[in-house]
């Protein structure tokens, strides 16, 4: 006693934190007695049955409101499907606030408090704003939320208003049933997230980053396939790549068009160019490819199974290579920092040799890539001392989400459950997102998104495409996944 009381007295609120611990061990020593010797535990799934037929109405009447509100970005307009979130969410008593840097773009935030004892919450989040469309292209009204052969037509039907909806219903199912919580659970509607926005999550994290403070977070970013009505796995995207573009620029001497030159600019950024785009750099593995491949390996047909096997066996690996990079475009890109010319600049005459021309490099690092040693690489590669690679200072990489967290094995858990047989692949995403900004600030920040059917990849009706949908079913099935993982890691047990 007399300890605590030092404790008390001297001590910072930290010792306070350790002794909420120790009870807290204390209740988890009696919880496990209680599991080994019988006493039956009703799994949260279990003591909270959802009426989802119900529930799918609700879903379905939320999407389409949200569908049909144009929040294309620019210029967003997202304080419109932030202040309907807010309604609804408030006429439910969930407390919901809006955050904005710009009165016309607002983010949402709303949160569900749990005892809060030692556990950080989790952050459901998904964006507002879309894409814009090309609406000739389009066989239905984009922003009409059409309803037709089992899908849900329009834009942001896949990205990311499946995501704010299945936030939003996982929020007023928390509250309905009054679920008992060992953490808070937040939802951001974020807006901005299309393209270089300051007011969406980038504000939110500088000016507010207490309220969406959080140990995991789930967000958009993996996918799953359904082939001849099987699902065969669901991605869960755990780290992404880095841009790291940089400018190419040779430099020669001016001269005369007709007086060809040993030291023409022109000639040099394309030989420099030419070398960058022959270069394969080395290919790497990291925690997430590697098990990806080898879970891919298992529900491959033969041919490709042994060949995601040959890519982990480093005397195998270089004959696999090749085959990627002609053929499995992404794939080669997950196992390498690549790089892609995108632009050229030179010139200002026909008749004039310039001094200067210019390339752009589009470059997506792997991760945990050391740039300065791969710029160095990059100039044995180029062998031109007159070409100069200039860059832009780069933000911190973010580190991978782990793949032995509670919300990742929750993630696999349900997914089992809910489809038995396939796999859970854990992603590495060649393209950036928000999660990148939580990464680095600590957070687990896992991808997930609804299922697709492989047709629809095929063709190609995915995010930011013409005639982008959603199967009605995996809307439900979405809204479904993340109750049952968010009430596995969250619910009190
Ligand atoms: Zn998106």
């Amino acid at each position: 006693m007399r300890d605590f009381v030092n404790i008390f007295l001297k001590h910072d609120i930290r010792d306070l934190q350790h002794i909420i611990r120790f009870i807290g061990c204390c209740g988890l020593a009696c919880f496990t007695l209680l599991v080994l010797f019988g006493v039956p535990v009703v799994e949260a799934q279990d003591r909270y049955p959802v009426p989802w037929e119900k529930v799918a109405k609700e879903t379905l009447e939320h999407f389409q409101a949200l569908v049909r509100m144009d929040t294309s970005n620019p210029p967003g307009n997202e304080t419109k499907p932030a202040e309907y979130l807010q309604k609804v969410l408030k006429k439910e008593g969930i407390p919901a606030e809006l955050l904005a840097l710009d009165p016309n773009r607002a983010n949402l935030v709303a949160r569900i408090r749990g005892n809060g004892w030692f556990k950080k919450p989790i952050l459901v989040m998904g964006h507002t704003d879309v894409v814009g469309v090309q609406k000739e292209k389009w066989s239905v009204d984009p922003f009409a939320a059409v309803r037709k052969d089992g899908y849900i037509w329009g834009r942001g039907t896949l990205d990311d208003k499946d995501n704010v909806t299945a936030g939003l219903m996982l929020m007023l199912l928390l509250k309905r049933l009054g679920v008992k919580l060992e953490r808070d659970v937040i939802f951001l509607a974020e807006a901005g997230e299309e393209g270089f926005d300051k007011e969406g999550l980038r504000y939110v994290i500088a000016s507010h980053w207490d309220r969406i403070d959080a140990e995991f977070a789930l967000a958009e970013g993996g996918g799953g396939v359904i082939k001849d009505g099987k699902v065969q796995y669901m991605a869960v995207a755990t780290t992404e790549k880095v841009a790291r573009g940089v400018r190419l620029i040779a430099r020669g001497t001016a001269g005369h068009g007709s007086r060809p030159r040993p030291d023409n600019a022109v000639v040099r950024l394309a030989n420099a160019v030419a070398r960058i785009g022959a270069w394969m750099p080395t290919m790497r593995l990291n925690e997430t490819t590697r098990v990806y491949f080898e879970r891919l390996a298992e529900i491959s047909p033969p041919e490709k199974a042994a060949r995601y096997r040959a890519l982990l066996n480093p005397k195998e690996q270089a004959e696999v290579e090749g085959y990627l990079a002609q053929n499995e475009l992404s794939h080669n890109s997950m196992i390498r920092t690549s790089i892609s010319p995108t632009m050229l600049k030179g010139g200002f005459r026909t008749n004039v040799i310039p001094s200067e021309a210019e390339a752009y490099l589009d470059i997506r690092a792997l991760p945990d890539e050391d740039m300065g040693k791969f710029i160095e690489r990059m100039k044995e590669v180029i062998g031109d001392p007159n070409v100069e690679i200039k860059s832009n200072p780069w933000r911190d990489a973010a580190p991978a989400s782990k793949l032995d967290t509670e919300m990742f094995a929750a993630l696999e858990k349900v997914q089992k459950r809910l489809y038995p047989g396939s796999v859970t692949l854990p992603m590495l995403l060649t393209g950036a997102t928000d999660m990148s900004q939580l990464r680095v600030k600590g957070v687990q920040a896992y991808g997930i998104e609804p299922l697709m059917q492989e047709e629809d990849i095929r063709q190609g009706v995915g995010a930011h495409s013409d005639n982008e949908r959603i199967l009605e079913k995996s809307l439900h099935d979405f809204v479904r996944f993340m109750w049952y993982a968010v009430l596995e890691v969250a619910a009190s047990k």
